[in-house]
């Protein structure tokens, strides 16, 4: 069982990595961003209390996105997790601390994605992902095969998420550095740390987070 959280910006490539660890080890995605996006599209109360902080590039509060966090990890039966957008706060950073102890396990890596902001702009901009089976694309850097379709299971329900402009993008990265980015230095203080060039090729990024899962990279 191997927990993992990938901390990083918006863009870093956290879904990106994660959607590769589950195809090539097995392991689980826990992307909160996604659970909202599900509440939100279902039409759930809880969905259409987060939808405009979303919208506006804000944190929802710690007490529903842990609660979401907990209703996963308490079903079990996950191979190993990747915390991918979670926990974006000190609080959120606490409790998964908690729920993790609660049912036996632990952290194994906390791995920073390094990037920077143009390549952020760049990034997300261009970003577009299956609404289907949630692959995610790049216009430039990585289009789909046939224009329209997504590679992994053909669906043409391809989308652009209505918070992936300038504006948002802007108080999304506000909120990253002021909120979240003092993890990097809490897991440091905890061991747990390590970090990756998250400029690199997508290929080269997944080689560099093996390693470290691996053990093969001090931390
Ligand atoms: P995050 O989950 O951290 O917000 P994503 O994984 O959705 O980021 O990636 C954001 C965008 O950047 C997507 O369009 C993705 O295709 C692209 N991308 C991800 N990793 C890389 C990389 N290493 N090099 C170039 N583009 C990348
Ligand atoms: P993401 O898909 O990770 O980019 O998240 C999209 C949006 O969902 C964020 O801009 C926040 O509004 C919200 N969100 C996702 N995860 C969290 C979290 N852990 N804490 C607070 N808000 C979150």
């Amino acid at each position: 069982m191997t927990n993992v959280i990938l901390l990083g910006p918006p863009g870093a490539g956290k879904g990106t990595q994660a959607k590769r660890l589950e195809a090539e080890r097995g392991m689980t995605q826990l992307s909160t961003g996604d659970m909202l996006r599900e509440a939100r599209s279902s039409g759930s109360e809880m969905g259409k209390l987060v939808s405009a902080v979303m919208d506006a590039g804000g944190l929802v509060t710690d007490e529903i996105v842990i609660g979401l966090i907990r209703e996963k990890l308490e079903q079990g039966g996950a191979k190993g997790y990747i915390f991918d957008g979670f926990p974006r706060t000190l609080g959120q950073a606490d409790a998964l601390g908690e729920l993790l102890s609660q049912l036996g396990q632990k952290l194994d890596a906390v791995i920073s994605m390094q990037v920077d902001d143009a390549a952020l702009v760049r990034r997300i901009t261009g970003r577009f992902t299956c609404g289907n089976c949630g692959a995610v694309y790049h216009d430039e850097t990585s289009p789909t095969k046939v224009p329209g379709v997504c590679d992994t299971c053909g669906s043409t329900n391809l989308t652009r998420r209505s918070d992936d402009n300038e504006d948002a993008l802007r108080h999304r990265l506000m909120e990253y550095y002021k909120k979240t980015s003092p993890l990097i230095g809490y897991y440091y203080a905890k061991g747990d740390l390590a970090h990756v060039d998250a400029l690199a090729s997508v290929d080269e990024v997944a080689i560099g987070i093996s390693a470290i899962l691996d053990g093969e990279q001090a931390t």
